[in-house]
């Protein structure tokens, strides 16, 4: 089988992305992997303003390592997958603390630190030590299901097998820091979810997809599950300040480690029974506008729903000077409050 490498690496050295801001020559480690954490459900345009905060509130490995969780989380906030930077937070310690603040150059160690598979790992090494390793992000296994006409959803284990003996077979052994970034870059600019650019890709020539026109075909679809909807009531319990009552979340399930807002199950009985439990003078000032989030398996409709409260103060904190991560949804309900 003839690599991709080749006209690859020819196309990147002109067209690819060389001055993105976790691109350093030489490349910085902790710069790398921060990226590609945040570049594991995110895209690249979304990414720069984060990772340019991010470094500019953690400068290093040691800084993230010594940071409290919340104020991690509230650089992340917005970003989503709220896993991630607890990983990223946890990851850090443990390279503080077992690796003496230098992190690991070897692939299963790296793979042994939270949330970082296979892929991912051979980014950072590949990209930052130029070791030999293969990738299969997203934008990967969208070229290669294209360029090999790979049939199957990567969600299945045997088209995922396929897809990184593919990956292994093109990544070269010279210059792999670059093939690395050249095919992610592929994927990201031209081998688009929709309307790849073919008439300038670089592999045109070999690509199967093209070839027989079947680009929309690949890769093939996930096979489609009707998402359920969940709907909860979110109670925005405001004080006489006009300071609104927040807790921090469990640091497992969604949205964990960050700030929210109380909530209960979306009935009226329970609406007024946890109310009562919080605070027997409060009573509901008004309804806001429902809001809808998606994750992966279900829809979450949250209905938010305004509490006027007595003289509390205790977990009540400023609208205007929050210091915590909360999630997208309780920043929207915030912004109906101005
Ligand atoms: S020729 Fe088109 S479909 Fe094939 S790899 Fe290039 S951009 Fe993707």
């Amino acid at each position: 089988m003839n690599s991709i490498s080749k006209p690859l690496l020819q196309w990147f050295d002109q067209h690819g992305r060389h001055s993105l801001p976790w691109q350093g020559n030489p490349a910085n480690i902790y710069h790398v992997w921060l990226s590609e954490v945040m570049l594991q459900q995110t895209q690249v345009s979304t990414v720069i303003n984060y990772f340019n905060n991010f470094i500019h509130h953690f400068p290093s490995l040691a800084v993230l390592a010594n940071a409290g969780e919340d104020t991690v989380l509230a650089q992340w906030a917005g970003l989503g997958y709220y896993a991630r930077a607890r990983n990223l937070h946890k990851s850090a310690k443990i390279i503080e603390q077992v690796y003496q603040g230098v992190f690991p150059d070897n692939i299963k160690q790296v793979m042994a630190l939270p949330g970082i598979g296979e892929s991912t790992a051979g980014a950072i090494l590949s990209i930052s030590h130029n070791q030999n390793h293969a990738i299969l992000d997203g934008n990967v296994k969208r070229v290669l299901s294209r360029y090999h006409q790979v049939k199957g959803h990567y969600g299945q284990a045997q088209t995922l097998k396929q897809l990184w003996v593919l990956a292994k077979q093109h990544t070269p052994n010279a210059r792999n820091n670059d093939y690395t970034q050249a095919i992610m870059d592929l994927g990201a600019t031209l081998c688009t979810r929709s309307n790849p650019d073919c008439g300038r890709c670089p592999v045109q020539q070999g690509c199967l997809a093209y070839q027989h026109k079947t680009q929309a075909e690949y890769p093939s679809p996930k096979p489609k599950k009707n998402k359920p909807s969940r709907s909860i009531t979110m109670l925005v319990y405001q004080n006489k300040q006009g300071q609104v009552y927040l807790e921090k979340r469990p640091s497992k399930g969604i949205w964990g480690g960050l700030w929210s807002f109380k909530e209960c199950e979306d009935s009226s009985q329970e609406v007024l029974r946890t109310i009562q439990q919080f605070d027997t003078n409060a009573h509901i000032n008004r309804a806001l506008q429902p809001i809808k989030h998606s994750f992966t398996h279900y829809h979450l409709i949250i209905n938010p729903v305004v509490v006027d409260c007595s003289e509390q103060t205790r977990g009540f904190q400023s609208i205007r000077h929050l210091k915590v991560g909360v999630p997208t949804p309780v920043n929207k309900i915030l912004a109906q409050l101005d």
